[in-house]
């Protein structure tokens, strides 16, 4: 190529990436307008239910709250604002049914309590409760302050199947605070699994379980596995430990879109 025709291809280049560089640097082109997220009205309180929650348990009383065994109206103990675990009483779980959703619940282990390892202050959070007793997933609640115990097995494990990433646990007689991220698992047509649950926990504010997978729901004994299920309640655990039975307070819930 001569030097001109040279200089000329030169110079028609240059124009071309710089015209596209000049393209590319418009703002405009990366902003996006639509859809306009929803408004939610923050609590005026930390950890206050936000606008859109559902409060399932404001500190009166236990309306939105069945015993798991029979569906009968749930009966443990509403004091102070205060709901505690009645042990002859069973599991209890939420009447409404839920898929995905965010959960915040706070929970104290008895400053008095006795007992060791899984035996100390033990209770749960199903994070959907799949039949009586305690069928579901649990996230487990338990005196972890200053009590060993297996790790998949202790305050904020999802019970044997992840340990929680942190120790985050208070001493006993203290408000503790869980905020979970619940994605339920998607089954198909056939009851095949399409895609697993998976479990965000924040315990105290730590991040304690960070988008864990898990393999099925929880079992005591033996190895997980996943059975079709559709929508359902959140249920808390009346463990037959005999320690002294653990207290709720200030538990809602959003209910959260599936992820496409
Ligand atoms: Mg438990």
């Amino acid at each position: 190529m001569k030097p001109k025709k040279l200089t000329l291809a030169l110079a028609l280049g240059g124009l071309l990436i710089g015209s596209l560089a000049l393209a590319q640097t418009k703002p405009e082109e990366t902003e996006v307008w639509k859809p306009v997220p929803p408004v939610v009205a923050p609590a005026r309180e930390i950890g206050g239910a936000p606008s859109d929650a559902i409060v399932l348990f404001d500190g009166r009383d236990l309306a939105q709250w069945v015993s798991t065994q029979d569906k009968s109206p749930a009966a443990w103990r509403v004091e102070d604002g205060v709901l505690t675990v009645d042990k002859t009483r069973g599991n209890i779980e939420t009447k409404r049914s839920f898929r995905d959703y965010q959960l915040h619940l706070e929970w104290r282990i008895p400053a008095d309590i006795t007992g060791t390892g899984q035996a100390r202050g033990n209770s749960g959070v199903f994070l959907a409760s799949t039949g009586p007793g305690d069928h579901g997933y649990e996230l487990q609640i338990v005196d972890s302050h200053d009590n060993a115990t297996y790790v998949n097995g202790q305050a904020a494990s999802l019970y044997k199947q992840h340990p929680p990433l942190a120790n985050a646990s208070r001493k006993p007689g203290e408000w503790q605070i869980y905020d979970v991220i619940w994605r339920a698992p998607v089954f198909g047509a056939d009851g095949a699994l399409v895609s697993p649950a998976t479990v965000t926990a924040l315990h105290n504010g730590v991040l304690v379980q960070d988008n864990a997978t898990l393999s099925g729901e929880t079992v005591y004994i033996g190895k997980p596995a996943y059975k079709a299920h559709g929508p359902a309640p959140i249920k808390l655990q009346a463990h037959g430990d005999p320690s002294a039975p653990i207290s709720f307070r200030n538990i809602w819930v959003r209910e959260l879109a599936p992820r496409s």
